[in-house]
């Protein structure tokens, strides 16, 4: 038996202490919030995505950043494992579209209470209100315990860290914990925001605020490059791009062409073909022939949208429907199927669901999820450098990791 302290109450750590007590070691988890799992209560809109069911294949499909590093933990401990360990203790699921699962009573709380029962049952205990302030090293390299409030040293075999990234700051991942690990000699990928509202340079943005698009595709290019190409729905904001697909652009944006200049495309009419759209715009002209322009589009496009696109496709709003000419109408076609917005950036961590960047992969051992550089530390969830989509990825990369990191530092080949 070993004594292994878990330092974050988190998604990953509540796992890790799981998994680590069950397997009969003695655990200790401090979480700094008063109490545990801030960010679980918030995750789906309350209802917490917690993994997704799709084959494990597919699952790396959705993992942006170094998914060839999650193969052993999500392997080990994959979507299937979840949902029984859930079942299991108490908490049933049920599966939604896109394969997204949830507690069936909707509620994030049961989550935690579902862990809160299991923590208790394997003898955790459990130090709220409690932050960690320093990792104890000694002179050969291996972690030897960590310094909490009041300089009080705690020691222990082994040191899962699972502070999470720097999103929702208020949740308590406020990102502070990096500069322990840096003190450690770990690196630090630069910390950018994840699954956030992209910020558009267009006026036209704002005045269409509140609108939002379903069956639309949004295609992102960095330079000349395509880097993201989704299918879904979207919203205008004051800002900008929000919804499913600005989320995930903004996700690629910052995690593959970090700080370049953005394009976004949107089609919105992506089941037809521009030969499609140009035919229909002629019946439809023909139709309102002595209409204005500005008149002639509520068949085709959203009110909010019907005010701006005169401006975006470069036609007089009052002009007559049967003085528009050929060309106008490519306007129009190409305006309808390749609607453009320029994005200066994105928003800020206070409204990122997920954090981008972390302690550098390479130096952890990924079969174990030990630390490379300091013997019998480990890590899990956020605070490593992955990030996936929207769909119950994360979580299942929290679960998997703070599994892996529970059984590997509490397993009697560590000492
Ligand atoms: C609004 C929102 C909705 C989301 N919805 C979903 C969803 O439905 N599905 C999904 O898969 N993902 C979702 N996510 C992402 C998911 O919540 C995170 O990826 C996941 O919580 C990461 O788990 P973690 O344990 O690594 O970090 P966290 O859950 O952030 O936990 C880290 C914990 O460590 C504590 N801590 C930090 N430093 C210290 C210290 N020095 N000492 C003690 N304690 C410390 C923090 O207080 C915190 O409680 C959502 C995120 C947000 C913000």
């Amino acid at each position: 038996m070993s004594k292994i302290i878990v330092v974050g109450g988190g998604a990953a750590g509540m796992m890790a202490a799981a998994k680590a007590a069950e397997d009969g070691n003695e655990v200790v988890l401090y979480e700094k919030n008063e109490k545990l799992g801030k960010k679980v209560y918030i995750t789906g809109k309350g209802r917490c995505n917690v993994t997704n069911a799709c084959d494990t294949t597919e699952f790396f499909q959705s993992v942006l950043s170094n998914e060839k590093f999650l193969y052993s933990s999500i392997y080990g401990f994959d979507s299937q494992a979840v949902m029984d360990f859930f079942e299991r203790n108490g908490c049933p699921l049920k599966i939604e579209r896109g394969e997204r699962v949830f507690p069936v009573s909707d509620h994030a709380v049961d989550i935690i209470k579902c862990f809160e029962r299991v923590l208790e049952r394997y003898h955790v205990v459990v130090k709220k209100n409690t932050e960690v302030t320093q990792l104890l090293i000694d002179e050969n390299g291996v972690v030897t315990g960590v310094e909490i409030k009041h300089k009080e040293r705690i020691i222990a075999d082994a040191v899962i860290m699972a502070c999470g990234g720097k999103s929702y700051p208020s949740t308590g991942s406020d990102g502070k914990t990096f500069a322990l690990l840096e003190k450690a000699g770990h690196h630090v990928n630069e910390l950018r925001p994840g699954l956030v509202p992209l910020e558009i340079a267009e006026e036209q943005c704002k005045q269409m605020q509140g609108l939002s698009l379903k069956n639309v595709t949004l295609t992102l290019y960095c330079g000349k490059k395509e880097i993201y190409q989704g299918f879904g729905e979207m919203l205008f904001t004051h800002f900008g791009i929000s919804g499913p697909l600005g989320l995930s652009a903004a996700s690629y944006a910052n995690a593959k062409c970090y700080k370049k200049e953005w394009l976004v495309r949107i089609d919105l009419k992506p089941a037809l073909s521009e030969e499609q759209l140009d035919k229909r715009l002629l019946r439809d002209f023909e139709a309102d022939k002595n209409k204005q322009f500005k008149n002639a589009l509520s068949g085709l496009l959203p009110g909010k949208m019907i005010q701006v696109m005169p401006s975006i496709c470069k036609i007089p709003e009052d002009k007559a429907v049967h003085d528009i000419t050929r060309e106008e109408r490519k306007q129009l076609v190409k305006a309808l199927k390749q609607m453009e917005f320029h994005a200066t950036g994105t928003r800020d961590f206070n409204e990122a669901i997920i954090t981008i960047g972390g302690i550098n992969v390479k130096e952890i051992n990924p079969s174990t999820m030990e630390s490379k550089l300091v013997k019998n530390l480990y890590f899990a969830g956020e605070m490593i450098d992955v990030d996936a989509l929207t769909g119950g990825f994360n979580l299942q990369i929290a679960w998997s990791s703070g599994y892996l990191a529970g059984e590997s530092a509490g397993s009697e080949g560590r000492i």
